[in-house]
């Protein structure tokens, strides 16, 4: 006997639906704060016991619910936001129907709400899918969800929670993230009898300064671009504020805070070049997307989505903080000399008008040969030029170890600058723009040079060969192992061809996908650059310090280095005062 088919009962459904729903406390939690937003909340609190494993308050101020209507809001598919169930234009963060009845299939689930005109409060309590009476209750108008015991009537579930402190984490960034996306609510966050946060209804960058920190928030810059109907606002950090972990990036979709794979590779590819590998970049971006070019409905979480243009999406996002990365330097943008102290960035405001130079002459043409005929160290000033102290850089005064370059700004800010690292990039941002505009001067050798390789790297940039030759590179096949070397990089002024083949190869060897074709040829600039740039242990003369550093003002993300290393360290005043206690810390 074959067995028999039969329909699970409702209470069954909604437990396997509440462990799709209701993966962990966070789940929960970020599922009532949505309704709270969806129900035109202008204030939001919400209150975790042990990260919600043991109770959960949300308390809005919103629409509520009728009391006539509270028994349907807690049945499955049971719904306000969907007009016509056509499931293509989501508007509201809910549109399931599932949260509220999984809620209460695993846990004990107390609905206490008042609209607007309703003379008092009505409660509901459904507990492990045992739905209660409606009762009169206290309450203002809004609604409040509390939480116990969530998971009891699912014990498997609750055997995959992990630490409360973990789980508390988890429900704390879900409200983080919402409260994000959703500035012109207040939010109120409290956990375990701490506030973790307490912020009014606020414009965006306010609440960014709020929960990213008010020192992060002033460093980051405010972006706004536009790609086919696809707008992106929001702020990022320049490449000199990074962190460990991804912990400050934030998306929101459509007013919708997302957790997209998608939307942070293209984060990751934007900064590539110019962060160390390890380190992450920080940014709160806000998307607009139209409705119909997005699918909401892929995952029950709703955190993931599908983009109908997804490479569109990409460039957008690389463009925009490209763009921004290639600001010029200025104060807002100086690495923190020692992070740990958390000093505040120097205020920007007397640089606003602060037109950068024309790239001098004399820093253009750095090369090893030229600062071989250098007398002994000349860099020794007394005072500043004050007509260079304006700059952001300000006027060199000393060349420390014959490898730092020391400046003071007008403001006293002492500015110290790694001659290697900021050289570096300032050549591979030249050949950057040389290669962008298809002009990569190219020097013939008059002797072609052989390079020995490993037939392996010999292939490798062979096969490359149309590429290199892009970047004023020729070279032939010259027998196994072999290549020719006829042309090299005019910027380059007379590298070590073999030393620059064996990087490049390398280079190759670690992205060796055709579809990597853009990282090969930003990591090839990188390694270019290195070739050439002037090292440290060089002296120069204060006229060639002050050429490096006009030339960097210029020169977009000459902040930090192709490895992602600061290329200068600022010092201002007021971080001076405070290291020597001058001024309360
Ligand atoms: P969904 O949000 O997908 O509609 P839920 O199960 O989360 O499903 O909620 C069911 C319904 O209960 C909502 O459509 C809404 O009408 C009502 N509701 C839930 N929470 C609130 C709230 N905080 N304020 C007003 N109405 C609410
Ligand atoms: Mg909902």
């Amino acid at each position: 006997m074959p067995p028999t088919i039969r329909l699970l009962s409702p209470a069954t459904v909604n437990r396997i639906a509440a462990g799709e729903v209701i993966e962990r406390p966070a789940a929960a939690v970020k599922e009532l704060v949505e309704n709270a937003l969806d129900a035109g909340a202008t204030r939001i609190e919400v209150i975790l016991t042990a990260g919600g494993i043991e109770r959960i308050d949300v308390i809005d101020d919103g629409c509520g619910i009728p009391e006539s209507q509270l028994a349907l809001a807690i049945e499955r598919h049971a719904t306000s936001k969907l007009a016509d169930e056509a499931l293509v234009r989501i508007a509201t963060l809910g549109f399931r129907g599932e949260a509220l009845p999984s809620i209460g299939a695993a846990a004990k689930l107390t609905l206490i709400s008042r609209p607007a005109g309703q003379e008092s409060a009505a409660r509901i309590t459904v507990a492990g899918g045992a739905v209660g009476e409606v009762t009169p209750a206290a309450g203002q108008t809004g609604t409040r969800a509390i939480v116990e015991d969530l998971f009891y009537a699912t014990p498997a579930r609750k055997k995959f929670l992990r630490t409360p402190r973990a789980e508390a984490d988890a429900a704390e960034r879900a409200v983080w993230r919402l409260a994000l996306s959703a500035p012109h609510v207040a939010f109120r966050l409290v956990s375990d009898e701490r506030v973790m946060f307490d912020v009014p209804a606020q414009g965006e960058p306010a609440r960014v300064a709020a929960l990213f920190g008010r020192e992060t928030a002033s460093a980051m810059l405010p972006l706004d671009a536009e790609r086919e109907g696809v707008r992106l606002t929001g702020l990022a950090a320049p490449a000199s504020l990074t962190r460990a972990t991804m912990a400050l990036q934030s998306f929101v979709v459509n007013g919708r805070p997302v957790l997209d794979p998608h939307l942070r590779m293209s984060l990751r590819l934007a900064y590539r070049d110019v962060i160390a590998s390890g380190r992450h970049p920080v940014a709160a971006l806000r998307l607009e997307v139209p409705e119909e070019a997005l699918d909401v409905n892929v995952h029950p979480a709703k955190t993931e989505l599908r983009f109908a243009d997804a490479n569109g999406i990409r460039s957008l996002v690389m463009g925009a903080i490209g763009r921004l990365l290639d600001r010029p330097v200025s104060l807002a943008t100086a690495p923190q000399a020692f992070p740990s102290l958390s000093l505040r960035p120097p205020a920007s405001a007397s640089y606003a008008a602060y037109a950068p130079p024309t790239p001098s002459p004399a820093a253009r043409g750095f090369a090893e040969s030229e600062f071989a005929a250098f007398a002994p160290p000349t860099a020794r000033q007394i005072t500043p030029d004050p007509a260079l102290t304006a700059h952001p850089l300000g006027a060199p005064v000393a060349q420390i170890l014959d490898t730092y370059i020391l400046s003071v700004a007008s403001d006293g800010a002492l500015v110290i600058t790694d001659q290697h690292a900021a050289h570096e990039r300032l050549t591979e941002e030249r050949l950057r723009a040389e290669f962008s505009s298809g002009r990569v001067a190219s020097q013939p050798l008059l002797v072609p040079v052989v390079v020995d390789l490993s037939p392996a790297d010999a292939m490798r940039l062979l096969a490359q060969s149309e590429i290199l030759s892009r970047l004023g590179l020729e070279i032939e096949p010259f027998g196994p192992g072999a290549v020719l070397v006829r042309s090299l990089p005019a910027a380059l002024k007379n590298p070590d061809a073999a030393g620059l083949l064996h990087d490049l190869a390398e280079e190759f060897a670690e992205h060796d996908t055709p579809a990597a074709l853009e990282a090969h040829l930003d990591a090839a600039l990188a390694r270019l650059a290195c070739h050439r740039s002037i090292r440290a242990g060089r002296r120069l003369t204060p006229e060639e310090m002050s050429a490096l550093l006009r030339d960097m003002e210029s020169t977009p993300r000459a902040a930090t280095c192709s490895h992602g290393r600061p290329t200068f360290l600022k010092l201002s005043r007021a971080d001076l005062e405070k290291m020597f206690g001058r001024r309360g810390m």
